[in-house]
């Protein structure tokens, strides 16, 4: 009898954890894509965890809370084991700004537990550190989170931002273990795939490496980016005609691109955005199809080629809404 296909776990740096290879990526739940409904939300999170993803991010700053209340009572009434799902919230970042103060990040991560009904996080993530100080980040922020870590109120400490520097400076200047994991986003796709210079001095140390966007916030979507999207005119009129072209083929260009992030085995999970238990089906189908049978080489080099000119370009990341 043929074996039920499962969706791909990979181990997530020195932490022991094991993420499913997609992530749910909640802040389209705080609306920050166009509104989704708390059916929808609801039968995208059901969806999710029925096809094997255990790995669900969100952020305060997602819809100024609205994603992490969502989430939390999208898990709440689910009823899924604590054990059995992996939850990473962030902090440091707000609808109002940005605080990386011991005392805020202190606060924050009780609020977000509030309204994630949840007693720990599995990972805790100063968010966008590159709006802070770095400095800030290493002596006041990342001490504050050792001692959340210590309450038990979180398991790992991870960092996020746009610019890769960012993750240097800080591993570079934080004790040895203090970070656990990095979550870098549109640096890993047919695009942009920056991150991949930072891969061998992740694993030197033992960080875990989780890469967000696949699809770009949109741009390698049939449907185009939000209007905020801070892409140049430029990417995003060769991300259109990428879309253009695969669809034309019988194609589905977010397929390639998803695919295209999950080659790399490095990172242990592709945080994804998703709206309904559709979206949630078609990103489980194409992890599935690239086990299986692998990527169709034919339409990637397509892409890869329409793409070429604008590859590894990235934007200033004052401008974005994740
Ligand atoms: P994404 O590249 O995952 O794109 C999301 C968009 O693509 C949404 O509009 C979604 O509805 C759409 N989409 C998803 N699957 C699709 C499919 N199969 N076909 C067509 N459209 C599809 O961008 P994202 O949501 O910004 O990133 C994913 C997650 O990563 C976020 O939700 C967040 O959890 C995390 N993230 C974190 C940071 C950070 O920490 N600084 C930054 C960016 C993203």
């Amino acid at each position: 009898m043929d074996k039920k296909p499962v969706l791909e776990r990979r181990n997530l740096g020195n932490t022991g954890l094991k993420l499913s290879c997609i992530g749910f990526g909640a802040s389209p739940l705080g609306n920050v894509f166009g509104v989704v409904s708390p059916e929808d939300a609801l039968a995208a999170v059901r969806r999710a965890i029925a096809l094997g993803v255990n790995f669900f991010d969100t952020s305060p700053y997602y819809g100024a809370t609205l994603s992490e209340k969502v989430l939390g009572n999208c898990l709440h009434d689910l009823g899924v084991p604590r054990d059995e799902i992996i939850v990473s919230t962030k902090c440091g970042r707000y609808a109002d700004g940005f605080d990386f103060s011991a005392e805020r990040v202190t606060r924050s991560i009780d609020e977000s537990l509030g309204r994630l009904r949840l007693d720990y996080v599995d990972i805790l993530h100063c968010h966008d550190i590159e709006f802070g100080s770095l400095d800030q980040i290493v002596n006041e922020t990342i001490p504050a989170l050792q001692k959340i870590k210590a309450e038990g109120k979180a398991r790992f400490i991870g960092i996020t931002g746009l610019p890769l520097e960012v993750f240097t400076y800080v591993l570079d200047r934080v004790p040895m273990g203090s970070v656990d994991v990095i979550l870098s986003y549109c640096h890993y796709g047919i695009n942009d795939s920056t991150l991949l210079d930072l891969i061998p001095y992740l694993k030197s140390i033992g960080v875990g490496m989780i890469s967000a966007s696949p699809l770009a916030m949109g741009l390698l979507t049939e449907n185009g980016p939000p209007d905020w999207h801070p892409a140049s005119p430029e990417l995003k009129s060769a991300c259109s005609a990428a879309a253009i072209h695969c669809k034309e083929k019988g194609k589905n260009v977010s397929k390639i691109a998803l695919q295209y992030s999950l080659m790399n085995k490095d990172i242990s999970a592709v945080l994804v955005g998703m709206t309904s238990a559709g979206q949630v089906e078609d990103n489980v189908g194409s992890a599935l199809e690239l086990s299986n049978v692998g990527i169709d080489e034919e339409i990637l080099q397509e892409v890869e080629a329409i793409l070429e000119p604008v590859k590894n370009q990235t934007w200033p990341s004052g401008i974005q809404r994740n």
